[in-house]
């Protein structure tokens, strides 16, 4: 497990929603935001639902109307995970949301500056016992109303040093800001510091993170669509949290939020920062020498093994012979593929030899029968029980040696041998 940086640990929620703490010794956890509007209670309770059920740990909605803190009354008593509230421009939503039952308080403070309204919230949270995250975005923290200074500030953005503009900026307001909330005696802090531009979140969550010892809520906002947004936050989400920086995790995508839940899960599972729950999934690429529908099947396999199989199993799913033994090794349950079939392994012992037609089906078979043997405590995840040799490809999988041998496919090395021995 890699180092962590130390934080003060923050919690929210309840007996009956669950309590998640954030920062200190507690996993990183997994939040998202609701994309419908909060006041349509049926549809945001439906969303905050699928949300939990894809792994947020946390799920925030904006509450830019009273109509929308009128809801949360209606909202938090029918779900089971905790919720924040996002204040954007008024005080009083935040006064509000708190009354309703909302487990966190989300401010901006380029929107709500006044220190006697920021001094309301922080006593109403101070009172729940709940916690307020400050999220200075790149967007929001150039100032607005005063045009002096706002004309002085964008200077500088255009300037030839854009980060370290930013940073001091979004440093000297974050400054200021937590004065108001240390004068007061209120320490359940959670920062954010997120921009479209993936390098200068870097630079602004390790600069926060050398000053303020408070968790982090790292971010990449307005990632854009999936397609490209995905690059755009791993990159640095992943060097943040590789360098022990960060506590909690939002995935920002014009797109569904479920999204944003698979893929923050994922990145914390790969960078070993979260247990893995359901199947850790490898599979080839394919290439020229594959002759069954690889992608098909992929795809068909994911969707199968996540509905149907609990345990961490480590499933490799690959195209041919070339490595197909090698991730086979590796894995608990492996199939490679020949010509329009498979063999499957279970920890390196045959198990079966299929057409392509019967390989989900009979794969999805041995990932379940494999997973109660784990569960009954005659088998073990990770165990490599046999080495794996490759099949022999034209008895038992109908390709390869015969195109070798043909001049059709190029020798690969140690399969002369193999066919020798047979
Ligand atoms: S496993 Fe075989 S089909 Fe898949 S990429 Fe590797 S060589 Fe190509």
């Amino acid at each position: 497990m890699m180092q962590r940086r130390k934080t003060r640990q923050i919690s929210l929620g309840d007996a009956r929603v669950g309590v998640v703490k954030i920062g200190g010794d507690a996993p990183v956890s997994v939040q998202t935001m609701t994309a419908g509007y909060t006041h349509d209670v049926g549809a945001t309770v439906a969303e905050i639902h699928k949300l939990a059920a894809a792994g947020a740990d946390i799920v925030r909605v904006a509450v830019p109307e009273k109509k929308d803190t009128d809801a949360l009354r209606l909202i938090i008593p029918q779900v089971r995970v905790p919720i924040v509230a996002d204040v954007h421009f008024h005080f009083q939503r935040a006064l509000e949301a708190i009354e309703a039952g909302v487990h966190k308080i989300r401010l901006n403070p380029g929107n709500i500056q006044d220190k006697a309204q920021v001094r309301d919230v922080i006593q109403a949270c101070k009172q729940k016992g709940l916690p307020i995250r400050i999220g200075v975005n790149e967007g929001s923290i150039i100032e607005r109303k005063d045009k002096q200074k706002r004309m002085k500030e964008l200077g500088g953005v255009f300037g030839n040093s854009r980060h370290g503009h930013f940073l001091a900026i979004m440093i000297a307001k974050l400054e200021e800001y937590l004065d108001i909330f240390y004068e007061n005696d209120f320490y359940d802090i959670a920062i954010s510091a997120k921009s479209p531009d993936p390098t200068l979140c870097i630079a602004a969550y390790t600069e926060i993170s050398k000053r303020f010892d408070h968790p982090l809520h790292l971010g990449v906002t307005h990632a854009g669509p999936k397609e490209t947004g995905t690059i755009r936050s791993i990159a640095p989400l992943a060097h943040l949290l590789a360098s022990g920086v960060g506590d909690t995790v939002r995935i920002s995508y014009a797109n569904d939020p479920v999204y944003e839940v698979e893929d923050a899960l994922e990145l914390l599972y790969c960078l070993e920062l979260r247990p893995r729950k359901g199947v850790d999934l490898i599979a080839c690429p394919t290439c020229g020498r594959i002759q069954v529908d690889l992608f098909t099947l992929v795809q068909d396999v994911r969707k199968k093994l996540r509905e149907e199989i609990e345990l961490p199993i480590k499933v490799a799913v690959m195209g041919c012979i070339v490595n197909g033994p090698g991730e086979a090794e590796g894995a608990d349950v492996a199939i490679f593929a020949g010509d329009r079939r498979g063999i499957i392994y279970v920890q390196g012992e045959k198990v079966a030899n299929v057409p392509e037609e019967q390989i989900l089906e009979a794969l999805l078979d041995h990932c379940k029968q494999f997973e109660a043997k784990v569960k009954s405590g005659q088998a073990k995840l990770g165990q490599k029980v046999v080495q794996i040799a490759p099949p022999d490809p034209i008895g038992e999988l109908g390709s390869g040696f015969d195109k070798i041998a043909a001049g059709q496919v190029e020798k690969l090395p140690g399969l002369t041998d193999l066919t020798v021995s047979r």
